[in-house]
């Protein structure tokens, strides 16, 4: 199963904000056993987003997860592209203005806003493209968006981690299949990859896992990410390993 991640925002592209957003969807996606093909970085352009949107749906993938550019500023232009790539219109949802209402109204209770009403800015995220269905937003006022589109699961999500991350756990995940993995890091006291190499694809064949290497800390170790479907597994996988010689550390 294909995944992409398409993350969007003028400040990804300046290097002023760090995309920590497309690393945590992927793991995340990693986890439920998808093989995340291209994570996508564009800016707050429509037609940017739009015409990156196109060539993501020709390579078909099964899920597509798109972060940022839900907010009520005029550079927030994801729904308005993810619409016009899919060739639909944004129609207004009655429910998610009812809900931005609410969000604007108790920020303004607990004195965190001036003035709660809903201002043509705001009212700009309760748009979504025409049969999308709303994504709940608990830590922000955007909702995101879920539509099915030739076989693609997309999902559009917040910018914002804290809002992106409540999302992806509670209305993404339960949509896109099982938890397939867990993973684990470790070190290896072994300085040469080389001789690791063998070991690994022994423990690959034998265990049926995926795992990762790379070097750390000077040469002196190897980082190993163990991909297994539990805890139980990850410890025979270990035990293997140790039996021919590596001594492993957990963590980085
Ligand atoms: P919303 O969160 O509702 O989409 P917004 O569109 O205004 O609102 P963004 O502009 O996409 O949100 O992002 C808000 C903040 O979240 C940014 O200033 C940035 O610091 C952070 N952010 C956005 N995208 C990412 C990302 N890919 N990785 C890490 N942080 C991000
Ligand atoms: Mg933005």
């Amino acid at each position: 199963m294909i995944a992409e991640v398409l993350t969007i925002g003028d400040e990804l592209l300046t290097g002023n904000t760090i995309d920590s957003n497309s690393a945590y969807i992927a793991q995340r996606l990693t986890e439920r056993g998808y093989w995340v093909r291209r994570i996508t970085t564009v800016g707050d352009d429509v037609g940017e987003i739009m015409s990156v949107i196109r060539e993501i749906l020709n390579r078909k993938p099964s899920v597509l997860v798109i972060s940022g550019g839900l907010g009520p500023t005029h550079d927030d232009v994801t729904m308005l592209a993810v619409a016009k790539a899919l060739g639909r219109d944004l129609v207004l949802c009655e429910d998610c203005l009812e809900r931005i209402k609410q969000f604007y109204e108790e920020l303004h209770r607990n004195g965190l806003i001036d003035d709660p009403t809903l201002n043509e800015a705001r009212k700009k995220m309760a748009y979504l493209p025409e049969g999308a269905t709303p994504l709940e937003n608990t830590e922000g006022a955007a909702p995101g968006a879920y539509i099915e589109y030739e076989g693609v699961k997309i999902f559009v999500l917040p910018g914002m981690p804290r809002e992106m991350k409540a999302m992806l756990e509670r209305e993404v995940l339960p949509r896109i299949g099982e938890r397939k993995f867990i993973q684990k890091k470790f070190l290896a006291e072994i300085t040469d990859e080389s001789k690791l190499a063998p070991i690994l694809n022994e423990a690959i064949e034998r265990f049926r896992v995926k795992i990762h290497s790379s070097p750390k800390g000077f040469g002196k170790f190897i980082g190993i990410i163990i991909f297994a479907e539990d805890e139980a597994k990850v410890k025979e996988v270990v035990e293997f390993m140790e039996g021919k010689g590596i001594r492993f550390m957990e963590g980085w």
